[in-house]
């Protein structure tokens, strides 16, 4: 029986309820990143009261830091970091093999890297995890127009590096490597090797006490031609058969109730291959699906340039693919997070999100604003500035709004704009607190109120109002 029920729909949105061994989720619903057994500078309070239902962890960064069987005997990762609500892992694959990719497309950057902690720290920054780079404190908003989702952020660090690319062909993979048994990988914190299998993505989230497992996949990117991604495609179906294997196996065993498994939806901007792909993770008996794969565009796929990750691209792929997918599994997408993208995702009846957008852009100043705060003239310029504010600026030294006005998080009901200002360019600790408060109260609070147009029939009025 599935744990997942589709309570009401509104043209293809959908709001449901999602049972997992620590608590119900209503969806849709955002989860905000902790990349490190930790929501950067929330705690687990900070977080229930900014709404945050389910938060991610990502299982590459506490593999190998503080371990996974150094967790397990502490109790387990809710036990380990005080939060009791339901928590999502990730395969771990992201991460690992995002610095192959990227190396494989002649990166440049990446290539130069050596194996220092630092380095690789600043490199594992735009793969996914929700990491402080001093690159990115230091250049906000240079930065900030990199930046879509953590997928769209790793895509468009390699698009800045598009120019220097040459030849594919002559580049070498450095850190990581694909290969039939798993991603072959070195630590970003000492240079360690490691190959992460299928079944050893499974044992971790176990060992972490995860409620949703992922399977390990092969992340594509749009520079990878048709043949290699037919070949990866089928590595991926194995990989994801014996992750499923391997689940049903040891999860049994478990003495609390087992977690639940979500299979990969892997392809790239192509209709035949998502739609083929769909209706083959349909028939595998997963409790749930993950969207993930490229939302990129390049021109060997036909498209007219290369764009990294394109809102088009996600709005088609969702269009696309489920329509074929079983209406009572939940559909998560992976890396998505944006407003924008949300309102796109949710209308083709995705259910789940989770993005380190909120986080690292309250880091970096980057606050979000609802239309309704009147900052910018119109939906447009909203959109253009992804729904933000840089808390920088000189013109909000004064000002005494909170930052969304409209807003009714910890922050925004305490502390003006001037204050927030001021603690950003003193760089004091309490900023980052308040800054993540906001946004990630902001996200949660946008997909709750989606949530009650939805099971209203208004999807499409609040849609408008926001994206016009
Ligand atoms: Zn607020």
């Amino acid at each position: 029986m599935s744990n997942f029920k589709v309570i009401a729909k509104d043209g293809g949105a959908r709001a449901g309820v999602l049972k997992t061994t620590h608590g119900e989720i209503r969806t849709p619903v955002f989860m905000p990143v902790g990349t490190q057994g930790s929501v950067k500078a929330l705690s687990p309070d900070d977080l229930k009261n900014a709404k945050s239902q389910i938060i991610l962890g990502n299982t590459y960064h506490l593999y190998l830091r503080p371990g996974n069987k150094l967790i397990k005997k502490m109790g387990g990762l809710h036990k380990f970091m005080g939060w009791d609500g339901p928590i999502l892992t990730d395969s771990g694959g992201f991460q690992a093999f995002s610095l192959g990719a990227a190396i494989e497309h002649g990166v440049k950057k990446v290539q130069k890297l050596k194996v220092k902690s630092q380095n690789y720290n600043s490199l594992a920054n735009t793969m996914g995890g929700d990491m402080v780079s001093n690159s990115y404190q230091k250049k906000p908003e240079k930065r900030e127009k990199l930046r879509e989702n953590s997928k769209g952020e790793r895509e468009a660090l390699n698009k800045s590096q598009e120019s220097r690319v040459k030849s594919p062909e002559k580049t070498k993979h450095t850190f990581s490597k694909i290969t039939d048994d798993g991603i072959v990988f070195r630590s970003h914190l000492d240079g360690s090797s490691h190959l992460l299998t299928p079944q050893k993505s499974i044992e971790i989230q176990l060992d972490l006490g995860s409620d949703i497992i992922l399977t390990l996949d092969e992340l594509l990117s749009p520079l990878h031609n048709k043949t290699y991604v037919k070949k990866s495609l089928e590595r991926t179906h194995r990989w994801e058969i014996e992750s499923q294997k391997y689940f049903k196996k040891y999860s049994k065993k478990l003495l609390t109730p087992s977690p639940i498994l979500f299979g990969i939806l892997q392809g790239v901007y192509d209709k035949k291959i998502r739609e083929d792909e769909a209706k083959w993770i349909a028939e595998q008996g997963f409790d749930g699906i993950s969207i993930g794969g490229s939302f990129g565009t390049s021109e060997i796929w036909g498209h007219d340039s290369v764009n990294w990750a394109s809102g088009k691209a996600i709005n088609d792929t969702f269009e696309w693919v489920t329509p074929l997918l079983p209406e009572d599994l939940p559909r998560h997408g992976l890396g998505i997070g944006e407003v924008a993208n949300l309102f796109g995702s949710i209308e083709w009846g995705i259910d789940m999100f989770d993005c380190v957008s909120p986080t690292r852009r309250a880091r970096n100043g980057s606050l979000y604003v609802s239309p309704k705060s009147r900052i910018y003239s119109n939906t447009r310029e909203y959109q253009s500035k992804k729904f933000t504010i840089n808390i920088n600026q000189q013109r909000f030294s004064r000002d005494k709004k909170s930052i969304d006005p409209t807003c009714e998080c910890y922050t925004c009901q305490n502390f003006s704009r001037a204050y927030l200002r001021h603690l950003f360019v003193s760089s004091e600790i309490l900023y980052h607190r308040l800054a993540s408060i906001h946004n990630v109260y902001f996200i949660n609070n946008l997909v709750e109120k989606i949530r009650e147009a939805i099971l209203d029939k208004q999807f499409k009025k609040l849609k408008d109002k926001w994206l016009g």
